[in-house]
């Protein structure tokens, strides 16, 4: 089969590899389409847990193409979402009922083979059957999926004032998420005037536009909306100058919530007396588990909206263009469709 191959760091290539063969309890995808996200680009860059060689793509919807020993529920020709994740279940955090912890967490398309490729290889317990949603929808699953797990964490209080940094995928699957959850008020904060026009489509109630990681133009105005600060600060983008400046715009009392991926290296300068005298409480989400059954049901509900979050639709072999959309401000999301 081809697939997209993640050689070294900053190098890949589309290349013929052996086709994966399902074991006992697996079952055999033909990819019909796999999101492309930010991660992707932080694993060609050497970061995340990034295993070299690497067969990228998280987000994953195939079709059942065939089945291993044992597997009960899934017929070839099923339409799925996977779950790319793998727990081991017997490291100390799987044994105190804390999965997402996993000491030997096993990601598809991160530290193992994923969708950007023709066929991948899957536990058959991780395949969400998508009855008749669109696979161009139930692309979503996984980082809906992912949102859903954030907004567990940061468990919103009703008749909260929410701000949140980026209206990209994330941004945009978040705030749904939080608008139905009972916040009060959603603003959305990012510089893409497109995708803040997204943003007001799917229901948010202010968006403001603000400069790459840089608030100056823009703070007069969220500190107008927020004169004594927002009950919760989201930051989605993974900009640490945004997140430098998240605790002064958040409320005394309030949240700052790390929801973006930064690098490894980024550093965030913050005063403790701040955090300290303000009583601000800061989390982190990261990634997610056993949230797919709840993701889809929203995407297959449309509580969750998506239209016009997937811009660019790409084979296999333009996989440079995919990467390119990732960091352009026209497009909001590609996917790739081998
Ligand atoms: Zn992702
Ligand atoms: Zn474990």
């Amino acid at each position: 089969m081809r697939a997209v191959v993640f050689e070294r760091p900053h190098q890949w290539a589309v290349n013929e590899v052996p086709d994966p063969h399902p074991g006992p309890g697996e079952v055999r995808l033909r990819i019909v389409v796999t999101g492309v996200c930010g991660t992707d680009r932080h694993l060609l860059a050497g970061g995340f847990m990034a295993r070299y060689p690497l067969i990228p793509g998280h987000e994953m919807v195939g079709e059942v193409e065939s089945v291993g020993d044992g597997v009960e529920g899934l017929a070839v020709g099923d339409l799925v979402a996977a779950d790319n994740t793998v727990l081991c279940g017997h490291c100390e955090y799987c044994r105190r009922d804390q999965p997402l912890y996993c000491q030997n967490f096993y990601s598809l398309g991160v530290n193992g083979p994923g969708g950007f490729a023709e066929l991948v290889v899957v536990r058959a317990e991780k395949c969400f059957p998508l009855g008749n949603l669109d696979p161009m929808v139930a692309v979503m699953t996984e980082p809906l999926a992912c949102a859903m797990h954030g907004a567990d964490v940061l468990a919103l209080r009703p008749g909260s004032d929410v701000l949140v940094f980026g209206a990209g995928p994330t941004g945009l699957l978040l705030s749904q998420l939080l608008l139905h959850g009972g916040a009060a008020r959603i603003t959305v904060a990012a510089p893409s005037e497109h995708k803040l026009e997204l943003a007001r489509a799917f229901g948010v109630d202010e968006t403001v536009r603000i400069g790459r990681g840089d608030l100056t133009e823009a703070l007069p105005r969220l500190r107008a909306l927020a004169p004594s600060g927002f009950d919760v600060v989201v930051e989605a983008t993974g900009s640490p100058d945004l997140l430098a400046q998240a605790p002064a715009l958040t409320r005394i009392g309030g949240t700052v919530l790390v929801y973006g991926m930064a690098d490894a290296e980024d550093r965030v300068p913050f005063s403790p007396y701040e955090i300290f005298a303000r009583e601000l409480t800061i989390k982190g989400s990261f990634a997610q588990t056993h949230c797919f059954d709840r993701s889809l049901l929203a995407l297959r509900s449309g509580r969750v909206r998506t239209e016009g979050i997937v811009t660019d639709v790409v084979a296999l072999d333009k996989f440079d263009r995919a990467l390119e959309a990732v960091s352009s401000s026209a497009s909001v999301k590609a996917v790739i469709r081998p």
